[in-house]
């Protein structure tokens, strides 16, 4: 049975390597991430061309996920390289310090606006939370603070203001000149970091369509105003990404579980795809296996009911990136047969679609009858989003002619791409090609149940309005396979 939890892993100097990226897919890869934090344009162009290439030998549909660096709030670099912040110490961010003079009491600032975002008593979090200073003092241009977690802090770390708020909007030049790249190499998924609010995904998307590109976007959810406006942003989005490294900073550690349960959960209902990304496997940037806790929390992730988990630094960077590709495979693979994660019920409010209606109904069957598939026959891919919503241990073949819907879906849970092309026009028969190709490739045996749907008039986005149940022996018999 194939894995129903799709894995996003970031490309980076450690994929670069001969012949990795074709064993990353080999081993399980769904979705590359393209951090545009890091390199160069033709890099990132020639790592998706390069990824796209690999899945291809391999048959495999493969989803390109662009994520922009948004207005991350950093640090200047020191002339020494860092310093040493102990503990009650003085130390001065100073938005009117050239970036490269830092010292040991002071250091330059990306944003100058951070000045107008602190007053006296703010808690800044530095390098991921691990130091932390206070504010005692904005003078002009220079934010004087006291060091309440002190420790080694180096060139270009990352500033956070616990409890969010910081002004900075969420789409900044580079980001505007990062999306005409997305749209170039063809994304699937745009992913916005630090948006506060729907009016950032929505711009998102308007910037990514005139430039061409027709991928999705996925909102980062990493700050603590993105928490607040959820079921808002969720409404604009196609996906959200519980991005826990910033999130954990600005709402705490604690709260972070609660709340990527909380969102994949309302994520569902809304029809909505989730990621659970950051330190999934943390530990084994250095070492080829995981921790238990590591283990425990993509496992969870699972249950939780994520469509993706992601790897960051452990493909981008580490030392055993096939080896993490796998880690996280084998847990989801175990994690998925359990109870919680097969069993799901039907949504009783009221439908607004039809197929909506039809990709609810199949499931509701799906999960009371033996059957051993689901094939759905779809321009768009959307009602097999609606179906992998509910829980389910049946896998939903999505047939499709078309490229770009077989390579979103490689983010949905449950959902596998098929290419089916046929030239019947007679629905009966488009249904009948359908069974022969499930059990070319071995998907369905002969004695086996398989729950198809179409849309009648073929070929009409969103259409599916029919579902059908047959066994693979009867439409053999008819149509001699
Ligand atoms: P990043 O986003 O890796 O781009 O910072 C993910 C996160 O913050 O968790
Ligand atoms: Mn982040």
């Amino acid at each position: 049975m194939p894995r129903r939890t799709k894995i996003v892993a970031t490309l980076g100097p450690a994929t670069d390597a001969p012949d990795v990226l074709n064993r990353l897919i080999e081993t399980g890869v769904d979705v590359v991430r393209l951090n545009f934090s890091h390199g160069k344009h033709e890099t990132h162009f020639q790592r998706a061309k390069q990824a796209l290439a690999a899945a291809l030998a391999c048959g495999r549909s493969l989803g390109v996920l662009v994520d922009l660096q948004g207005p991350k709030i950093r640090i200047g670099k020191f002339k020494t390289g860092g310093t040493l912040l102990q503990h009650g110490a003085r130390f001065t961010l100073d938005a009117d310090m050239d970036l490269n003079e830092g010292t040991d009491n002071s250091v330059g600032l990306t944003y100058k606006q951070l000045t107008r975002d602190v007053t006296p008593g703010t808690a800044l979090l530095l390098d991921d939370g691990r130091i932390m200073l206070r504010v005692e003092d904005v003078k002009g241009q220079k934010i004087v603070c006291y060091v309440i977690n002190g420790g080694e802090l180096s060139d270009n770390k990352g500033i956070n203001r616990q409890g969010g708020g910081l002004s900075a909007a969420a789409l900044t030049d580079k980001d505007r000149e990062d999306i005409k790249a997305a749209a170039q190499i063809g994304a699937d998924y745009l992913a916005v970091s630090f948006p506060r609010s729907a009016a950032d995904i929505i711009e998102a998307r308007e910037l990514l369509r005139a430039a061409g590109g027709k991928g999705g976007i996925v909102a980062k959810i990493e700050r603590a105003e993105a928490v607040d406006n959820i079921e808002d942003i969720l409404r604009v989005s196609e996906a959200v990404m519980i991005a826990r490294g910033d999130l954990g900073v600005e709402i705490g550690d604690a709260a972070v579980p609660p709340v990527q349960k909380r969102i994949i959960k309302l994520a569902r209902q809304m029809n909505r795809v989730t990621i659970t990304a950051t330190q999934m496997m943390e530990s084994m940037i250095e070492s080829p296996i995981p921790t238990r806790a590591e283990v425990s929390d993509v496992a969870n992730a699972v249950l939780d009911g994520t469509d993706a988990v992601m790897l960051s630094a452990e493909t981008a960077s580490g030392a055993h990136p096939i080896e993490a590709v796998a880690a996280m495979d084998r847990v989801c693979r175990v994690a998925e047969q359990q109870y919680e994660a097969t069993h799901g019920t039907i949504r009783d409010d009221a439908f607004q679609r039809v197929d909506e209606a039809v990709g609810n109904a199949v499931m509701y069957v799906g999960n009371h009858l033996p059957v051993r598939a689901i094939a759905a026959l779809t321009e768009s891919g959307s009602t097999t989003l609606w179906m992998s919503r509910i829980s389910s241990a049946l896998p939903i073949y999505a047939l499709t002619p078309r490229e770009d819907t077989q390579r979103k879906l490689t983010l949905y849970r449950g959902v596998y791409p098929v290419r089916f092309e046929t030239r019947s026009t007679d629905p009966n028969m488009v249904l009948k090609d359908a069974v022969k190709l499930l059990r070319y490739r071995g998907a369905v045996g002969d004695d086996d149940f398989v729950i198809l749907t179409i849309g009648e008039p073929l070929a009409k986005p969103g259409g599916t309005n029919t579902m059908k149940i047959v066994n693979v022996r009867d439409v053999k018999n008819e149509i001699g396979f």
